[in-house]
Parts: structure tokens; sequence; C-alpha cells
């Protein structure tokens, strides 16, 4: 047995010392990392191929060739947020981090983590679904993959009998900023910091999330929306669809936030599926510290 599991392996090398070998017939056994399912700005990097660059090209032939043994592909994991440099402290002293990749589908923004100062997400739609409201305004829209994503959420949903429409979905920096501060004029600082975030750390900001009612239009991002035949059916299915239940009940202490039932996050399938199944939050998912009050 083990005689011929080693003998195309000695094969192999006899091959390659005969025909000389070169950097480029060494890396065609790379593993094809394209169907991982992970979003590109989340893969490993692969290792580099070895040449040895200070070696000139008539004294390559006789360095010892490396074994033609295929890389094994590595396990699909993203990695979390990477802060960047500019950390920052809010008013209330609190310190936070800015994420250095928010493009990321898979991006953690919570009270800790922002977004870079206006940031703006590219490919911003308007996805094919009914919203509470008709008017063709920035809240309909969603980056380019949430919003495919969403409207075969409700295709399926309406599959089921049920019928689904959009609440608000894309927020702006600027209009995040007045919603806050319309918040904070109403209720006071410390109570709209638990329904909503300062500029710069709402999800809304990323275009990858969306809050979403049943079809009477009834308990629109309100609490009442939990006690729907449509929430239930979102947190049965809705990571079928790479979305997940974002701020679940129960976690605010992780989530720093309320139990949203409409509040929906596209992180892509990969995630919802293993989030959904193990029941996490996406802080706890990638270890994040708690966010506190
Ligand atoms: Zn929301």
């Amino acid at each position: 047995m083990r005689y011929i599991l080693t003998l195309p392996i000695y094969i192999v090398i006899l091959i390659v010392l005969l025909s000389g070998c070169t950097g480029d017939n060494m890396v065609i056994n790379e593993p094809n990392h394209e169907d991982t399912g992970i979003p590109n700005e989340h893969a490993p990097v692969p290792d580099e191929p070895s040449v040895d660059t200070t070696v000139p090209p008539e004294q390559q032939e006789v360095t010892t060739p490396t074994p033609v043994v295929p890389e094994q592909p590595k396990e699909e994991i993203p990695e979390p947020n990477k802060p960047a440099e500019n950390d920052k402290t809010l008013d209330n002293g609190e310190s936070v981090q800015v994420i250095a990749e928010p493009e990321a589908i898979t991006v953690l923004v919570n009270k800790q983590f922002s977004l870079p100062m206006n940031y703006k997400p590219a490919e911003l739609v308007y996805p094919n679904i009914n919203f509470i409201f008709s008017e063709m305004i920035d809240k309909r829209k969603l980056r380019k993959v949430a919003a495919e994503a969403v409207e075969m959420m409700f295709a399926g949903a309406a599959e089921d009998q049920i019928t689904l429409l959009g609440v608000s979905a894309y927020r702006s920096n600027a209009t995040q900023k007045a919603l806050f501060e319309r918040y904070v004029k109403r209720d006071g600082e410390a109570e709209a910091r638990t329904f909503s975030a300062v500029p710069g750390h709402s999800e809304h900001e990323t275009g990858l999330a969306i809050d979403v009612t049943g079809g009477d239009g009834k308990c629109a991002a309100v609490d009442c929306f939990g006690d729907t035949k449509e929430a239930a059916w979102l947190a049965e299915h809705a990571a079928e669809y790479g979305f997940i239940i974002r701020y679940p009940e129960g976690k605010q202490d992780i989530t720093g936030y309320k139990y949203e039932p409409w509040h929906l996050r596209y992180v892509g399938t990969t995630l919802s599926l293993e989030i959904a199944e193990k029941g996490l939050t996406l802080e706890e998912y990638y270890n994040a510290v708690p966010v506190s009050q």
C-alpha cells in the first residue's frame, strides 16, 4: 500500500528532474480558490510560489526541486475586522476603531467598530422589491450583492405565502447623523444609543442591511413585528439567503442593541448559515469584545 502511494511521487520527481523544473511549471497545482464561496477581500492569501530569484538561471538547473505536492485548500474562515490605525475617541470617552476594510461583505460594524468618515459603499442599486413607500430614494438602495439576495429572499417568502416589504435599507453618513440627532433630542443620548447608531456605526451605512416588515405594513421596525408570521419565517429562512437577524433576542449585552427581528444584515451564506446554526451574533463569531452600554 505504502509502495503504491509513494511510487507516483517518485515518478513525478523523476519527470521534474529530467525535464528541468522552472518556476512556471511548479505552480500548476495551486488550488482553485474561485469556488470557496468567500468574497475575494477575505479569501486567504495563498503562499507565494518559492522561486529563488537570487540564483542565475543557468545555475537553477542543479538546485534540488521542491516535491510536487498540491497545496491543501485553507479553511473557509473570513478574517475578522482589521481596524485601521486611525482610532478615535467619542465624545463620551468610549474608544472606537475605524475599520480598514469597510467594503468586506463580512464586515463587523458596531459601537466599537466604525466605518471611515463619509464612507460610501460602491455599487448601490435599487433592489426589485416592494417597500412601505413608493419613492425612489436612497433608503431603498442596497449594495448589488445584497440587493440580489433580498430579491431572492422576498420571492422565497412569497412562495410560502409570506409577504415582506422593505422599510429602510441604505443610509448615508449624513442621514444617519440627522436621524441620531433627532432621537437624541427626543429621548436623550443614553436611550437613543440603545436603538440608534452614532454616525459611522450604523450597518445601514454599509448598504448591506435592511429593515423589513410584513405585507400589512404594520409593526414596521417596532417590537410587535417579533410576534408576526413574517418574523417567524425570517428567523427560519433568512440565513438561506445570506442574511442574519443581526440583533437577536437576549444578546443586547453583546451587540449593544435591543432585539430587532426586522433588521437583516447580509453577510453571505457561508457566514449566515454558520451563525444561524450556532445561534451566534456577528460579535461572537469574530470573538469580539462584547459591546457594553
Ligand atoms: Zn435596521
